[in-house]
């Protein structure tokens, strides 16, 4: 075999890893040398905490962002025969969700400048079957919830954010989740911020509040605190077991904290890239709108001329040291399950394909130095001039 000279790697950039500390590892041994395993004070703390620092009247904790997004469909009632609006450009548990309401997700393609959800295209979907828009915060980039709440109110839709990605995000000052009339959050280990699993719904409607808390354990009319005589209670609707158990949420707590100073750093590494790569031909920088303060969860890229491939470029990264990932592989109705179970060709959603083809997410964010966030520049001006 020849032997390949390769140049060694001056830096290991990873694209994004949990950050536990003695904080969350105390806290968690704390809930174990207890009793209190699940409907405790710990999942209480959390909610508050979420609720204060997200500004929103209700904070209900829960197992997942896909467990969120599925109780908040079936606390406004919707079901089998329903459609719910969605951008083709997410992660599948937003379609995922839908489905498991009973309902049908029909897609909308991206715009360019933001990868969200393709306001222009939004009312030519609606039909006499819609109930509620679905849009997701594309990598932490605010949708134009103005826009999406106008035609909302035209056809009397709901409004569900996917803030797996936003945690931080605003829009002209409001926390996402708060513009439409639920937002859901992901805890998952590399969103912004992790209880190894979990997620959160906020809203300022306490009907959904009410009916997400009795939804996420099995539709029992009351928690164990509430009852006047243990063991007693009554099942008074259809319900999961979506719960946030107290060794997650005493993560939560403890992440929680750390959010503010984490996304500062997450906007500084951001900001720093985009003005390293501003010159660099031929791509584009996916970017926010006026108006909106992202929550930076990477810094995309879209490789705009046709004659680079983006394995290789994402290859000699790799090889690089610089760690990369891409949102999303495919558009959702591309995937192998929605264009069998609903017929999608693959030429459908161009901007949501090119997105999936062409992009590549760089790190950001507080596993890394300033001198790590230089380096990714200068090797994505390298291999990008080549
Ligand atoms: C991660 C992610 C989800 C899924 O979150 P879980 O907490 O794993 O259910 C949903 N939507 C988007 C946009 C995501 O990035």
């Amino acid at each position: 075999m020849p032997s390949v000279r390769v140049a060694p790697t001056t830096r290991t950039v990873p694209f994004a890893h949990p950050l536990i500390g003695e904080e969350e590892k105390g806290a968690v041994l704390e809930v174990l040398s207890g009793t209190v395993l699940v409907h405790g004070p710990k999942s209480h703390e959390f909610e508050e905490a979420f609720a204060r620092y997200t500004g929103a009247p209700y904070a209900v904790s829960v197992s997942s962002c896909t467990a969120a997004m599925h109780v908040v469909y079936e606390a406004w009632g919707i079901g089998a025969g329903d459609e719910v609006i969605v951008p083709a450009q997410t992660h599948a548990a937003t379609a995922h969700a839908i489905i498991m309401a009973g309902a049908t997700p029909v897609f909308v393609d991206s715009e360019r400048a933001t990868g969200n959800i393709d306001i222009d295209q939004l009312e030519s979907k609606v039909t006499e079957r819609t109930k509620a828009i679905a849009v997701v915060h594309f990598l932490g980039l605010p949708v134009d919830m103005q826009r999406v709440i106008e035609i909302a109110n035209r056809y009397d839709l709901k409004v569900l954010e996917d803030c797996a990605l936003s945690l931080g995000a605003t829009y002209h000052g409001w926390h996402t989740g708060l513009l439409g009339q639920a937002g859901c959050f992901s805890f998952y280990p590399v969103k912004h911020m992790t209880t190894a699993e979990g997620g959160m719904v906020i809203t300022k409607d306490r009907n959904v509040a009410e009916r997400v808390m009795r939804t996420r354990a099995f539709g029992i009319d009351r928690t164990p605190a509430e009852r006047s005589e243990p063991g007693i209670y009554d099942v008074t609707m259809h319900g999961y077991n979506y719960r946030l158990n107290e060794v997650q949420a005493a993560i939560g707590i403890e992440q929680l904290k750390k959010v503010p100073g984490w996304l500062a750093t997450r906007r500084w590494h951001a900001s720093r890239l985009r003005e390293q790569l501003a010159s660099v031909a031929g791509i584009r920088q996916l970017g926010a709108d006026p108006g909106t303060a992202g929550a930076a969860y990477c810094h995309s890229i879209v490789l705009e001329e046709e004659t680079w491939s983006r394995p290789e470029v994402v290859a000699e990264l790799n090889r690089r040291g610089v760690g990369t990932s891409v949102y999303y592989p495919r558009p959702v109705p591309h995937m192998t399950y929605y264009r069998k179970t609903f017929g999608f060709t693959t030429d459908s959603f161009p901007v949501a394909a090119e997105i999936s083809s062409q992009s590549i997410a760089l790190p950001v964010g507080p596993h890394l130095s300033e001198e790590d966030i230089r380096y990714v520049a200068t090797q994505v001006r390298e291999v990008c001039s080549r």
